[in-house]
């Protein structure tokens, strides 16, 4: 290890023999940019091991290709980026490798930029083996990239990318400037980690190009990377350029689709696809002339409409290169889709997008649906699309594709783990026997874990017991690690000051014959409030609000005031709330700006005298599309008395690249409920751009009616099977679509006293 003037010395010598390459090892910025002034072809810079805090590392200069300028670190994984850190690469023949950007955020618009300014962009340079872990912006809203790539020749591989939660595509290829055409780069072997859902547009993993450059050929190469639950928004993949190719990738339970968004000429083929049947997977979309489609494996898929396992699309006529350019000389060939909710053509017809598929081929698919499912659907005309020789082995196949061969296959799984057809006469259909889809270990790097996919409550093995009493639980709650059960008894449990959760815990009720369950009362406006991090569990508990004080906006549970990045999670069984009125608006779950939870689950729960909302999803109210809460889910729980919505969830706007909210609530009872002069929406239930909704065996008494509200897209909601007595009529209102409210109605029984 060379000292300071070590360094000097080291560059006065390097003077002297210019054509030695050399290391030049480095402790900190300072040496850092001394050495970036002495770089040549050839030299390599070490960042020792450690933490280094905001640090904007740059680097530049002429390498060759067989002298390439390196900066690498002492030993991989020992060197930490972190605080408002990031790299910016110009010059050509650069390599960079073995960084970890942690704990902190990019103060610009990119943490890994191919670019060191706008003129000096790199080229035939390579970025591998980096960690980018959680390195999101603090405001989910506003928008960066992780990792932005101009120039060409460049090449990106084994990099680990985990957890984006801000807005902003994960990785970018830009077109911006002539010199980053035709480009040349090579994206490969990367792990793409788990994206939770933005809840807004600019949640694509990959993004090349955009509208206003996608008549320019990007020629990038995507290829054998895996994407693990990237499920940020409605495309994982959004080619807005042409004369790409996707080879060899592998999507892990991903929501949303690879989607052929702008851009003519690319190619997809031998990637797989495995749903796992979680909902919104999706395969491939296509849009744009000359796209190939084939040797591809998809299986497990759950989407329907823009997130088929395939889903080829109606166009626009002379579209504006920001619409959607029809699909024309399409060649979809030799692709297996499997155990999948729906293949769609013509997806998306309507006024506008009146011009079907014209000039394409569809031939040697071997497609399986779901039993019992409509499968294949056709939206308008086929005509344009020359079929041959694709077979059908199970669920509903449209009128118009009568040329399909319906009938079951025998299928095994090869050693590949894919599913194949056992008869050899049938080896012509679908995928290829010698796919080898590119396993975990050999994408990303070895050194840095891949995220599990356990349950973030109990997960760190602790119970602890707290006895009642007087700030027991808030001492407990405060000493507790992540993943802790809290465990309480009989007796009561008074909080005098508000537990800040930025962990996952259980408060759990020790359930015993014959005892009562344990009550917690609070004495501030709040009991619990979430922060970065903070998911809450509550089992066999009462919420008692006795002894809380008259303030303005109480909420047992709440968000911070100040963003997070984080998507929560928030689950109540066997809870008792009651007795939240110590003025006109206490809520019990109250969801505020810029936060959103990935599941608030509530099931066989009692909630009485409540004056405000029991769960309140309601603050993103600018209408950009944004909302509070995925998946919300109230089962068998009775709710008596509540003065506010027992639900009010938001979301506004026209956007169309989410797939939430999705609300269910059902078998509940519900008496004198809404009815309160605080609440606006006049509704018990008030849903406002809920894209799915279920409202099944609810039994509702004396209360407001039920208000729901479509906005964009297709809405899916469903009422059945409701007793409705003394509780005005269903109030439902469509604010996009013309003609009558979609939704599903039936079997819902209107007793005598509804206010027709
Ligand atoms: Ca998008």
């Amino acid at each position: 290890m060379l000292a300071r003037s070590g360094l000097v010395l080291l560059a006065v010598w390097l003077g002297a023999s210019p054509a030695l390459a050399e290391d030049f090892f480095v402790r900190n910025q300072d040496e850092y940019a001394g050495a970036l002034k002495q770089v040549e072809a050839g030299d390599v810079i070490i960042l020792a091991n450690g933490e280094w805090l905001d640090f904007d590392l740059v680097i530049t200069g002429k390498g060759r290709a067989d002298a390439p300028i390196t900066v690498t670190p002492e030993e991989v994984g020992k060197v930490f980026l972190t605080g408002q850190s990031n790299l910016r690469i110009g010059g050509e023949y650069i390599l960079v490798k073995g960084l970890v950007f942690k704990d902190g955020y990019s103060p610009r618009g990119e943490v890994v930029s191919f670019r060191r300014t706008k003129n000096d962009q790199a080229r035939n340079s390579r970025v591998t083996e980096v960690v980018i872990d959680n390195f999101s912006k603090p405001d989910r809203y506003e928008s960066d990239y992780w990792v932005g790539i101009y120039g060409s020749g460049n090449r990106f591989d084994h990099n680990h990318m985990v957890g984006k939660t801000n807005k902003g595509v994960t990785l970018a290829v830009r077109l911006d400037s002539e010199e980053s055409r035709e480009n040349d780069h090579l994206i490969d072997h990367n792990y793409f980690g788990p994206r939770p859902v933005l809840g807004s547009n600019g949640g694509e993993t990959l993004r090349i190009g955009t509208s206003r450059y996608s008549m320019h050929r990007s020629e990038t190469t995507v290829e054998n990377n895996i994407f693990d639950r990237t499920d940020g928004e409605v495309e994982i993949i959004s080619s807005k350029s042409g004369g790409n190719v996707f080879r060899g990738n592998v999507f892990l339970k991903s929501r949303g689709t690879l989607t052929l968004r702008h851009g003519d000429d690319n190619i997809v083929e031998r990637n797989i696809f495995m749903g796992g049947g979680k909902d919104y997977t999706g395969g491939i979309r296509v849009i744009n002339r000359g796209q190939t489609i084939r040797d591809n494996y998809i299986e497990g898929m759950r989407g329907t409409a823009f997130s088929s396992a395939l889903a080829i699309m109606n166009g626009v006529p002379n579209s504006p290169v920001n619409r959607y350019v029809e699909v024309e000389g399409a060649t979809i060939e030799g692709n297996t889709i499997i155990d999948s909710r729906r293949i769609g053509f013509n997806v998306g017809a309507d006024d506008e997008r009146s011009a079907p598929p014209s000039n394409s081929t569809f031939a040697n698919n071997l497609l399986g649906g779901i039993e019992g499912e409509s499968f294949l659907e056709v939206y308008d005309d086929v005509s344009g699309i020359a079929f041959a020789n694709n077979r059908v082995v199970e669920g509903g196949v449209a009128d118009s594709l009568d040329s399909f061969t319906k009938a079951p296959v025998e299928m095994e799984r090869a050693d590949n783990g894919l599913l194949y057809p056992v008869d050899p006469a049938l080896a012509s259909l679908g995928a290829p026997r010698d796919l080898t889809p590119v396993t975990l270990d050999q994408v990303g790097v070895s050194w840095y874990a891949k995220p599990g996919s356990g349950s973030v409550f109990g997960a760190s093995g602790t119970v602890t017991t707290v006895e009642p009493g007087e700030g027991t639980l808030v001492a407990a709650a405060m000493a507790a690690k992540d993943g802790d059960v809290l465990l309480l008894s009989s007796g009561e449990y008074i909080a005098n000051r508000t537990i800040p959760l930025d962990k996952a815990i259980t408060i759990k009720g020790a359930y015993e014959e014959g005892a009562d369950a344990p009550s917690i009362l609070f004495t501030r406006p709040t009991l619990i409030e979430l922060r970065e991090g903070g998911n809450l569990q509550l089992e066999s508990v009462i919420i008692d609000g006795a002894l809380a004080p008259d303030s303005v906006g109480n909420s047992a549970i709440r968000t911070t005031t100040y963003p997070i990045k984080s998507n929560m999670q928030i689950e109540m069984n066997r809870v008792t709330v009651r007795g939240l009125v110590v003025n006109k608006s206490f809520n019990v779950l109250t969801l505020g700006k810029s936060s959103l939870a990935d599941r608030v689950s509530i099931k066989n729960s009692a909630f009485s005298d409540i004056t405000g909302a029991v769960v309140s999803a309601a603050a993103e109210t600018e209408d950009f599309g944004q909302y509070n809460v995925e998946y919300l889910d109230i089962t068998d729980s009775t709710f008596a008395e509540i003065g506010g919505p027992i639900v009010n969830v938001y979301r506004g706007g026209r956007d169309e690249s989410t797939f939430g909210p999705f609300v269910t609530f059902t078998g509940n009872a519900i008496a004198g409920t809404g009815l309160a002069a605080t609440n606006t929406s006049g509704a018990s239930i008030n849903l406002h751009g809920v894209q799915t909704a279920n409202l099944d065996r609810n039994v509702v008494a004396a209360s407001a009616p039920f208000r729901i509200v479509h906005t964009v897209g297709t809405p899916k909601t469903s009422i059945t099977s409701n007793q409705f007595a003394e509780t005005p009529d269903l109030v439902l209102e469509e604010l996009n679509y013309e003609g009558a409210h979609r939704a599903q109605l039936s079997d819902n029984v209107f007793a005598e006293g509804n206010d027709k």
